[in-house]
């Protein structure tokens, strides 16, 4: 008999293990419904607002990335996590003044919502003598409250972006409308599985697609997402955190 070889789970959350261990669970059941290899989809645990013990006991329960939207937040606990760069992404909006602070603390940012912005990093990550993945961030809705290329003009945006020499271009990333959201109304995320597939026809290096969140993540899977971000869903409602 062997053993079976687990990450060891931190025991002040039992609640964070039991939540993850339910979304990995639901998520190869969803793979196989859509005749997708399992593992296809990664689960990313968003820590805004959540203390870093309980995003780390996420990591050690099988979530296999970070999602940090605040430049500051991520500054003041970048050390304390217990993964790797690799497993943390940026996913808020990013000015490029706080590029520097940020540049070696993600190994991809995934909310590059314009040509200036993509600019401004690849310069940084020269500078930095890092190459950074990054997604582009699709304003699927066309809301003003959000930012992001429309989806009528992020193909050729790519092109400029794939031949900026320190930017990878891994994909794309959208949040899609509430009010869809809520509906459960999937037309947002299957444009975006139109375009994902369209930019890979030209780019074989994007790999990534990251759509879902807690209140949509099952639709974004049948969409084709390949990473799904979960806050509220693994930590509970935001306003609960604090303090
Ligand atoms: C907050 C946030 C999430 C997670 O949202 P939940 O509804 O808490 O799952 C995902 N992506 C982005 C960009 C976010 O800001």
């Amino acid at each position: 008999m062997g053993f079976i070889i687990r990450k060891t789970s931190d025991p002040r959350f039992p609640e964070v293990e039991e939540r993850v261990n339910w979304y990995l669970n639901r998520l190869r059941e969803l793979e196989a419904a859509c005749g997708r290899a399992a593992g296809s989809v990664r689960l990313m645990a968003v820590a805004k607002t959540v203390p870093t013990e309980k995003v780390n006991a996420a990591l050690s329960s099988g979530a296999c990335l970070v999602g940090e939207n605040r430049v500051q937040e991520l500054l003041a606990r970048k050390n304390q996590y217990s993964c790797p760069k690799s497993q943390i992404h940026f996913i808020g909006h990013l000015q490029t003044n706080k590029i520097r602070d940020i540049i070696n603390a993600v190994s991809c940012v995934e909310s590059v919502d314009s040509l200036h912005l993509a600019r401004a990093l690849s310069a940084a990550a020269e500078k930095a003598g890092i190459q950074m993945d990054c997604l582009l961030e699709v304003n699927i809705g066309m809301e003003e409250s959000k930012s992001g290329f429309s989806p009528e003009g992020v193909l050729e945006a790519a092109g400029e972006i794939a031949a900026m020499p320190s930017l990878t271009l891994r994909g794309l990333m959208t949040v899609q409308p509430a009010a869809a959201s809520a509906a459960h109304d999937g037309r947002y995320f299957r444009r975006m599985e139109a375009l994902y597939r369209a930019l890979q026809e030209a780019y074989p290096q994007a790999d990534t697609l990251s759509m879902g969140m807690t209140g949509d993540f099952e639709e974004a899977v049948r969409c084709g997402a390949t990473i799904v971000r979960i806050g509220r869903g693994l930590f509970g409602s935001r306003d609960r955190q604090m303090g």
